[in-house]
């Protein structure tokens, strides 16, 4: 594959099962588009049943070849995938940014790389997942062995496909179970990819398939009675359904979902690297990021200091055509959500915050056909606007003042979601004091949205179920048997 460009037209894309393309039975098609023009890039064939139904069945039979592996030779072949997704970065990188319009500054270095990461760590940990023995002396032992759970499913959005994908394989198929990967509608394109690449490494077939479609697809993977479990990750509505569908034969879930995640900034922070946190953690991505601080606390006494040249710096940020790398800012995904993003500026303007800079469509002409908008600040809002409550997932920033450690930690705790935070001080007890109130499942000290691959990554709340990333996540994709042997025999009871 060459790099691919904004005029790049592909051909019809199709599932990838059992190690191959396979042709859809549905008779429907539907269409990807590039964000930053919104033209037609290819159409897309939905999985009907019988394609669900072969991809089920491939991936029991992928399973009982991988699970028969040695853990060595399931991390060695897992290496060898990370070795092709680091030789072919760009090209993927570019493939996700004619999907999604993220800038290639973004997609060269962040996505690819951090789902590469990510696959390493669980390839380097698949031979050292290990049970235990428990003994009991003059009776016997117990023999506690990790077993993987069988086929999973990974269903993705659309703000980081190819990350989202490289997250949720390389966890399942380090403990040894097979995956089956629905990406999001918007942006099918890289999940077939890294199918191609996990072959060519050496994933025997059916171990990773990639069936294309809708949420109907989404909805028969859950419901399906050969798959073990479903990692989702989506917003918080689709998680309720999915989990309550699961329930339905009990499997077990992952969700990654939504945030409305706190900065917390107090009067004896530094100042410029707490800006530029915020301003990271609200504008990358154009605000399309789950873990995003969306809702930035500032004290008083440092309030207007810290707006103070804000305008002009959010106005300098680079907007425009996502191949161009010195764009910071590209479109939105679609033009659906970026009616929705433009709901919430107008609420935003109507709401009586302070309008600081940006929410408005960029008039270039170079710009009007994409779903172009230019980062936003609002100062001065208040708990209860609704643009302040609800996740936005574009770049709108809500900046709030308050007074004391026990008020913001009590406003910033009120929200059903979970996701993340984070509190700037040079205060090291308070900063731990905080850090531990703060109700999410990441939390930074004078930092932000630094997550590598180690590192457990999930939701409290509304936010998630379970945890992606880092050594305890095996948890989530494996499950314990415990084997007793006795050393006695049983004695006569009845
Ligand atoms: P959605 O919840 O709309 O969709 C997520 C995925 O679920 C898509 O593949 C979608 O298919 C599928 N889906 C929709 N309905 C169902 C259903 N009933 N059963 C099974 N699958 C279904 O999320 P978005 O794609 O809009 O992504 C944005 C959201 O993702 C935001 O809320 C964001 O915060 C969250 N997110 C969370 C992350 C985390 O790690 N916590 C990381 C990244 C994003 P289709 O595309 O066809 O609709």
């Amino acid at each position: 594959m060459t790099l691919v460009n904004a005029e790049t037209s592909l051909e019809t894309q199709r599932s990838y099962i059992d190690g191959r393309y396979v042709d859809s039975t549905s008779g429907e098609t539907f269409e990807t588009t590039y964000p930053a023009t919104n033209r037609v890039i290819c159409s897309i064939e939905q999985a009907g049943e019988a394609e669900i139904d072969a991809a089920v069945a491939s991936a029991q039979r992928g399973f009982e070849v991988w699970s028969a592996m040695t853990a060595t030779e399931r991390g060695r072949i897992l290496m060898r995938a990370v070795a092709i997704l680091r030789d072919r970065n760009d090209e993927l990188a570019y493939l996700d940014t004619l999907d999604t319009g993220k800038p290639v500054a973004e997609t060269t270095t962040e996505d690819i790389v951090t789902g590469a990461d990510v696959i390493e760590f669980y390839a380097g940990l698949a031979d050292k997942l290990h049970g235990e023995t428990i003994d009991f002396p003059g009776h016997g032992f117990a023999r506690m062995r990790r077993e993987p759970l069988g086929v999973c499913v990974g269903i993705g959005a659309w703000n980081y496909p190819m990350q989202i994908a490289m997250w949720k394989s390389g966890l399942a198929l380090a403990c040894g179970n097979s995956m089956i990967f629905k990406p999001a509608e918007v942006t099918p394109l890289s999940a077939t990819k890294l199918a191609e690449i996990y072959s060519e490494a050496g994933v025997p077939d059916g171990v990773f398939n990639v069936v294309h479609g809708d949420a109907r697809v989404g909805q028969a993977l859950v419901q399906h009675p050969g798959v073990s479990k479903v990692s989702l990750t989506g917003e918080a509505a689709t998680g309720k359904i999915v989990m309550s569908e699961a329930a339905k034969t009990l499997k077990k879930v992952t969700l990654e979902l939504g945030g409305k995640s706190p900065i917390i900034i107090f009067d004896d922070a530094d100042i410029e690297s707490a800006r530029n946190a915020a301003l990271t953690n609200n504008f990358y991505s154009t605000g399309q990021v789950c873990s995003n601080g969306t809702r930035v606390f500032v004290q008083r006494g440092i309030y207007e200091e810290f707006l103070a040249g804000m305008a002009e710096r959010v106005n300098a940020i680079p907007v425009g055509d996502p191949f161009d790398p010195e764009t910071l800012i590209g479109p939105l995904v679609s033009a659906e959500h970026h009616d929705k993003v433009m709901r919430y500026m107008k609420l935003a303007i109507d709401s009586g915050a302070r309008h600081v800079c940006g929410g408005e469509v960029p008039q270039d002409p170079e710009l009007v056909g994409g779903n172009y908008v230019t980062p936003a600040v609002f100062a001065d809002a208040t708990d209860d606007m609704v643009f302040v409550r609800e996740e936005v997932f574009g770049p709108l920033m809500a900046v709030l003042p308050f007074d004391t450690e026990e008020e913001v930690i009590a406003r910033a705790n009120d929200t059903p979601y979970g996701l993340s935070g984070a509190v700037f001080t040079s205060d090291f007890a308070r900063a731990n004091r905080v850090a531990n109130s703060i109700e999410a499942g990441s939390v930074w000290i004078n930092d932000y949205n630094y997550l590598p691959a180690s590192v457990p990554f999930g939701g409290y709340k509304h936010s998630g179920v379970g945890r992606e990333n880092g050594a305890n996540a095996i948890e989530h994709y494996t499950q314990v048997k415990m084997i007793y042997s006795t050393l006695v025999p049983v004695e006569r009871y009845m």
